[in-house]
C-alpha cells in the first residue's frame, strides 16, 4: 500500500478542506474525476481535487475509494482552479463549492454520458453490405441494410423493429468491424429557422462592439446605457463574432423566468448556435445535457443565472453579465458567492473579455471604471425613441391617496389610456395590505416567529409572513382586545382592486410572486403586455428586470418613500437603481413617456438629484459619501452571523468569536459587534452578527482565513448555527 498516491477529495459536506483517500486498486484517478468513497457510515460522491505524496492521516485511518466514476476528468484544470479559489475567497467548504458547480445528477454519481446508444455502419460495413458479404446470415444482412439507410445510425428500439432477435447479430457485426456503437447526443435542436437579421448598429453600438472585439485576452468592460439603448444588441454582435471564430459565450442574467423575451431573441438571431439555457424549469437530465454540451464545446451560447458562472467551457471566448447591478447575482445562503465577481475572475483566468452591462451600474463597478480598471463603454441614446421621459412628483402631503392612488396619478392614467398608451405601476409590496391593525388598542397582527407584521392576502383569506412563510386564516378580531381589525397600507393586490374599479373594462395584468407561480404564468403575462392586450401593468421588483415594453407611455411609482430612509448603507443605491429601471420603461418612438412619482418628500435630495441630473450624477455623490464614510468600495467587508433559539447563545458565541479575532492579526481592520441583526428574530431564531471592515481585500482575506479557523475550533461552534459572508450585499 505504501507508495500509493493520496487523493485529495472534495465531498459535499460542511467541512473546510478535502478528505484523503487511496485510489481503488489498479486505478490512478486524476484531478477532476469523480469517485465513490466510503464516508462516515455511508457512501458519497466526491471529486478529486489533487493528488499528493502523503497524507496527514495515519495509514490505519486512510480508506480506499470504492469506485472511479468518470473515465476522464469531468472538471478541467481551469475550472478546478476556479473552484479552489472561490472556496478560499468565500471561506466555504470546497465540497459544497464543487457541488454548486455540478448538475444534480453528477453530484449523485450518475454516469456523465447522457447520449442514447446508436449503432452505425463502418466503411467496412458499407462495402460488406454492398457486396452481400453477410448474405448467409439473414438477420445480419437485414441489419446491414437498415443501417446503410440510416445516416445517424439506429438505436435499440429501431433495431428491434428490424429484427426481433437483433442483439446477437449486432454483436457479430461489431465483432467483424462492420458496425460500431456510439453515444448519440439526444439533444433536441431548435427548429431550423433562418437567422433574424441584425439591425444596423448605431455609432455608439459600433464603437462598443469594436472595443470589445478588439480585446486580445482578458479585459473588463462596463457597458453603461439606459434601458432600450441597445445593450443586448451589443452582446449579440460580440457573440456573433465569437461564434464565427468558433468560440463560446457565457451570458449571465438575473432571472431567466422573467426574461423569456431575451432568450427568444438570442434563439432567433442564432438558431444554429446550439444555445443552451440553464433555467429552473429544466429536468435534471436536461440540465446535465446542457452542461455537457457546454463542456464539449457544442453549445455556442450558454445563458443562465447565477450558478451558470461555473459552467465548463471547452472554447471560451466571452463572458457577459447582464444587469450586473442586480442583487440576485449574490447568493444569500450557503455558499454566498457573487456570480458577477466570479465572472470577472474567471474571465481573467481564461484570458477573455468580460462585459458587465447595466443602465444603473453598481457603485463597485462604477468605481472600477472611474479608476480605469474597467473600460467604460456608453450608449447614451435610446434607440428610436423621442428622448427621455418627463418626470412629475405627486406630493402626498397635499394630495390624499385613496387605496394608494392620488388624484394627479389617477388623471394621468386616464389620459394615457385614452391616448392608447399602456400604463405601468410599480409597488414593491405584494399582498393586499402590509398591516392588519386594531384601531381600538393600536396593536398590529405580528408573526409569532419573526420581528415582522403579517401581510393580508385578501383573495386567499389568509395572512402571511413574508420573512418565514408562516401563513394562517385572517383572524376575525384583535387577539388583545377583541376589536375589529383594519387593513392599513397597500400592496399590489389592493392596488389591483382599486384600479379595477377606477378603470373598469381596461385589461390589467399584475406581476408579482403571488400572481405568477410557475414559469408559464410569467411568460403568458409578459405576452399579454407585449401584445398590447393588457392596458395596465402593475407589479413589484419583477417589473424592473430587463423587460422591453415598447407600448408603455406612463410609469407610476406608487410609493417612493419605501427605502428612502433605509438603514443599510446600500439602501440609496438600490432605490436609485429601481427608480431608473422602472422609469426606463416609459416612452416609445412616437411619444415621449411620463413618469409620476408619489412621495411625501418631493424635496429629498436623492430624488431631486436622480430626476434632475440622472443616475450617474447620483452615483458620483453616493461614491463620495461612501468614501467619506469608509464603506465599500472604499473598504472591504465580511459578516459573521450566528443564530439560536434564544438570544444569549448567539451573542455569547459571537463574543468568543470576537475574542478569537482579536488574537489574529488585525492591522488595517476593525471588528464591529457582536450586535443583534436589524431584524433580530426570524423564523423563531435570534440572529446576531459581527461586521469586519478592512482597508484592503488582501488584508481581509488574510484575516478571514486565520479567523475562520479559530472560530470553527471554538467549543460553541459545533452547537451554533453560524456563517461567514464575504462581500455581503445587505447587512441583515
Ligand atoms: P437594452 O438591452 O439596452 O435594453 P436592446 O438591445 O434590447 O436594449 O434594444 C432596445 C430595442 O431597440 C430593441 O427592440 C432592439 O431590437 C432595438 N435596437 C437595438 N439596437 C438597434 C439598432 N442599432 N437599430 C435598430 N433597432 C435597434
Ligand atoms: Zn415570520
Amino acid at each position: 500500500m505504501s507508495g500509493d498516491a493520496i487523493l485529495k477529495v472534495a465531498i459535499d459536506a460542511p467541512v473546510m478542506g478535502t478528505f484523503d483517500y487511496l485510489a481503488p486498486a489498479g486505478t490512478s484517478p486524476q484531478p477532476g474525476q469523480r469517485l465513490r468513497v466510503p464516508f462516515r457510515n455511508g457512501k458519497r460522491v466526491g471529486v478529486v481535487l489533487a493528488t499528493a505524496g502523503q497524507s496527514t492521516l495515519p495509514a490505519s485511518r486512510l480508506r480506499r475509494a470504492l469506485e472511479v466514476l468518470d473515465p476522464e476528468p469531468l472538471l478541467d484544470a481551469p475550472l478546478l482552479a476556479l473552484l479552489d479559489w472561490a472556496s478560499g475567497y468565500y471561506q466555504h467548504p470546497p465540497g459544497e463549492v464543487c457541488a454548486t458547480a455540478m448538475p444534480r445528477l453528477l453530484r449523485h454519481g450518475r454516469d456523465a454520458d447522457t447520449g442514447r446508444l446508436v449503432w452505425q455502419l463502418t466503411p467496412a460495413g458499407r462495402s460488406a453490405q454492398e457486396t452481400g458479404a453477410a448474405a448467409r446470415a439473414p438477420v445480419q444482412s437485414r441489419l446491414l441494410a437498415a443501417l446503410a439507410a440510416a445516416a445517424d445510425g439506429l438505436d435499440a428500439d429501431a433495431l428491434a423493429t428490424v429484427a426481433a432477435r437483433w442483439q446477437p447479430a449486432a454483436r457479430e457485426l461489431e465483432r467483424r468491424g462492420w458496425a460500431r456503437r456510439r453515444r448519440h447526443d439526444a439533444w433536441e435542436r431548435d427548429a431550423a429557422a433562418a437567422a433574424e437579421p441584425a439591425p444596423m448598429p448605431t455609432p455608439a453600438q459600433a464603437e462598443a462592439v469594436a472595443s470589445i472585439t478588439a480585446a486580445d485576452g482578458f479585459r473588463p468592460f462596463l457597458l453603461q446605457g439606459v434601458t432600450g439603448s441597445g445593450k443586448t444588441e451589443v452582446y449579440l454582435r460580440c457573440i456573433a463574432g465569437q461564434l464565427a471564430a468558433g468560440r463560446q459565450s457565457l451570458v449571465l442574467v438575473p432571472e431567466i423566468g422573467l426574461t423569456p423575451q431575451l432568450v427568444a431573441r438570442f434563439r432567433r438571431r442564432f438558431p444554429d448556435a446550439g444555445s443552451v439555457v440553464l433555467h429552473s424549469g429544466l429536468t435534471d437530465l436536461q440540465r446535465l445535457q446542457a452542461w455537457q454540451r457546454a463542456r464539449a464545446g457544442q453549445a455556442g451560447i450558454i445563458i443562465g443565472t447565477r450558478s451558470a458562472v461555473f459552467t465548463p467551457l471547452a472554447r471560451p471566448g466571452l463572458i457577459v453579465v447582464d444587469e450586473e447591478h442586480d442583487g440576485s447575482f449574490k447568493q444569500q445562503d450557503g455558499f454566498r458567492y457573487s456570480a458577477r465577481d466570479i465572472a470577472v475572475w474567471r474571465a481573467r483566468q481564461l484570458g477573455v473579455p468580460v462585459v458587465l452591462g447595466s443602465a444603473t451600474p453598481s457603485l463597485e463597478s462604477l468605481a472600477n471604471a472611474v479608476a480605469g480598471r474597467y473600460q467604460r463603454l456608453r450608449l447614451p441614446e435610446r434607440t428610436g425613441t423621442a428622448g427621455h421621459p418627463s418626470v412629475h412628483f405627486v406630493d402626498l402631503r397635499r394630495h390624499v391617496a385613496t387605496d394608494g392612488l392620488a388624484q394627479p396619478l389617477v388623471a394621468a392614467i386616464g389620459r394615457h389610456l385614452d391616448a392608447g398608451g399602456q400604463v405601468l405601476l410599480y409597488l414593491n409590496r405584494r399582498g393586499y395590505a402590509p398591516t392588519l391593525m386594531c384601531p381600538g388598542c393600536g396593536q398590529c397582527v405580528e408573526c409569532g416567529r419573526c420581528d415582522a407584521r403579517m401581510v393580508l392576502h385578501r383573495r386567499e383569506r389568509r395572512i402571511s409572513c413574508h420573512h418565514c412563510g408562516a401563513s394562517r386564516p385572517v383572524p376575525e378580531r384583535c387577539a388583545a382586545c377583541g376589536g375589529e381589525l383594519f387593513a392599513v397600507g397597500q400592496g399590489t393586490e389592493r392596488l389591483e382592486a382599486a384600479l379595477g374599479e377606477l378603470f373598469s373594462g381596461q385589461p390589467l395584468v399584475r406581476l408579482d410572486r403571488d400572481s405568477t407561480r410557475g414559469r408559464d404564468g410569467i411568460a403568458q403575462r409578459l405576452d399579454e403586455v407585449a401584445s398590447g392586450r393588457a392596458r395596465i401593468l402593475l407589479g413589484t421588483q419583477m417589473l424592473t428586470k430587463g423587460h422591453d415594453f415598447p407600448g408603455v407611455t406612463l410609469v407610476g411609482i406608487i410609493d417612493a418613500d419605501q427605502g428612502l430612509f433605509g438603514t443599510d448603507f446600500r439602501a440609496a443605491e438600490k432605490l436609485a437603481q429601481t427608480f431608473v429601471q422602472v422609469s426606463g420603461r416609459a416612452g416609445r418612438a412616437d411619444r415621449p413617456g411620463e413618469v409620476y412619482i408619489q412621495t411625501l418628500f418631493p424635496d429629498h435630495p436623492l430624488l431631486q438629484v436622480l430626476v434632475r441630473e440622472g443616475y450617474e450624477r447620483f452615483a458620483e455623490d453616493a461614491l463620495a459619501e461612501r468614501r467619506a464614510a469608509g464603506w465599500p468600495p472604499f473598504s472591504f467587508l465580511a459578516m459573521l452571523r450566528a443564530e439560536a433559539v434564544t438570544r444569549e447563545p448567539a451573542l455569547a458565541f459571537l463574543g468568543r468569536a470576537r475574542a478569537a479575532g482579536e488574537d489574529c492579526d488585525t492591522r488595517d481592520l476593525r471588528l464591529l459587534g457582536p450586535a443583534p441583526a436589524p431584524m433580530e428574530r426570524r423564523a423563531g431564531r435570534y440572529r446576531a452578527q459581527i461586521l469586519v471592515e478592512a482597508a484592503s481585500r488582501s488584508r481581509l482575506q488574510q484575516f478571514l482565513a486565520a479567523w475562520r479557523e479559530r472560530v470553527a475550533a471554538l467549543p460553541e461552534a459545533g452547537r451554533t448555527r453560524w456563517s461567514l459572508d464575504v462581500d455581503p450585499v445587505d447587512l441583515f
